[in-house]
């Protein structure tokens, strides 16, 4: 449905400059996302106020709308330039709303924070993110660990504490006053551009540090330590906050990002927060049943008793013994899987009590074939 830039604005149709200017500046407030914190309909109603009023504060985008309405905008009608008009809130968008937005307002941006982080220039001054891959046995994501790592990022140089002087005093730069940008104003837009005298960096040097050439930001190895929480899955990854690399332009620091892969073991495979092992046993112990010992993950003697007549496949569910669930107290269940060990060759002895029991438990000759899926238990094919 087309939008009545009119209604976004709460004017009439006769409205002059004063009137738009006016109403675009009570309406850009109160439905600034700054102001709006955790109200998802804000951003989107503080686009379209932004939308409607930088096409009707401009007399010739506001005559097309008049005549064609908001189609006529998007196809350039009358192409009386502005074809690079966008009705999208994206990266151009952005710019030209908040000069826009400064100029309704005299020029100061009493959001910076809102037009900083959808334009990228927070992201240009932020420092970069880091990625680390990191491999780790299925042992340390079910107990978590601790560990460090060397990382080579860009980092603050040291000897100047990252100001750039070797006496580690820098002077705010008086011609943009520290803000690294100069603004403008061209016609009645105001443009911001980088400040020539600081280039970008709002600081000014006299004595250069010499061992980052004034330019604040080193290479560096650095240590970082990683605490790896219990139950962390494969592919899952860590955010340490202000552990990438360092930024020139102030001291946000990007993020370190640690992915986390898990090596394969050689007994346990993880299934969501289950772990699964299987386990040979005797065709005796399947048929009369019996006790055994073995080992979980972590080390510790577990006694499972498999009961008489016992498949092959079975599953057989030890509680709370599989993976810890991430930030929760609790885990999985360890299942064992009986897998028959069905004797290759027998003694002249065994031979004779199997054909003893195969006389006294009678066979088929014409079995019938199982029905399918009756095992439900089952998590492989065998
Ligand atoms: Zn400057
Ligand atoms: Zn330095």
């Amino acid at each position: 449905m087309a939008k009545n830039f009119y209604s976004i604005l709460g004017v009439s149709k006769n409205a002059n400059k004063d009137e738009l200017k006016k109403a675009y500046r009570q309406k850009a407030i109160e439905s600034h996302p700054d102001k709006n914190k955790g109200d998802a309909g804000a951003e989107e109603r503080f686009k379209e106020v932004n939308e409607a009023y930088s096409t009707l504060s401009d007399d010739n985008k506001r005559k097309i709308y008049d005549t064609y309405g908001e189609d006529g905008l998007r196809a350039g009608a009358g192409g009386s330039g502005f074809s690079g008009f966008s009705s999208n809130f994206g990266a151009s968008g952005a710019n030209s709303f908040q000069d826009i937005f400064e100029e309704a307002f005299g020029g100061e941006s009493i959001f910076e924070n809102f037009f900083g982080s959808t334009t990228g220039r927070r992201g240009q001054n932020r420092g970069e993110d880091l990625k680390y891959e990191m491999r780790i046995s299925l042992e340390q994501a079910l107990s978590g660990s601790e560990t460090s790592i060397s990382i080579s990022t860009k980092d603050l140089c040291k000897p100047c504490e990252g100001t750039g002087s070797k006496n580690k005093t820098a002077s705010t730069c008086s011609t943009c006053g520290g803000s690294g940008r100069i603004k403008q104003m061209r016609s009645i837009f105001s443009v911001s551009s980088t400040c020539h005298a600081c280039r970008g960096s709002g600081i000014l040097i006299k004595d250069i540090c010499p061992s980052c050439r004034g330019k604040r930001i080193v290479h560096a190895r650095k240590k970082v330590d990683i605490a790896i929480p219990p139950g962390i899955e494969d592919g899952q990854s860590l955010r340490l906050t202000g552990k990438g690399h360092a930024s020139g332009h102030n001291d946000i620091a990007g993020d370190l990002y640690i992915l986390i892969s898990i090596l394969p073991h050689k007994y346990f495979i993880r299934d969501g927060n289950n772990l699964i092992c299987r386990i040979p046993i005797q065709i005796t112990q399947a048929v009369l049943g019996s006790s055994i010992y073995l080992k979980n993950l972590e080390g510790e003697q577990i006694k499972l008793t498999i009961p008489p007549g016992s498949q092959h496949g079975t599953s057989l569910r030890i509680k709370n013994k599989g993976m810890p669930l991430l930030q929760k107290r609790m885990r999985g269940d360890l299942l064992i899987m009986l897998h028959i060990d069905i004797p290759k060759s027998l003694s002249g002895k065994a031979k004779k009590l199997f054909l003893e029991i195969a006389e006294v438990q009678g066979e088929s000759e014409s079995p019938e074939p199982l029905q399918l899926n009756t095992k439900k238990r089952s998590f492989f094919n065998f």
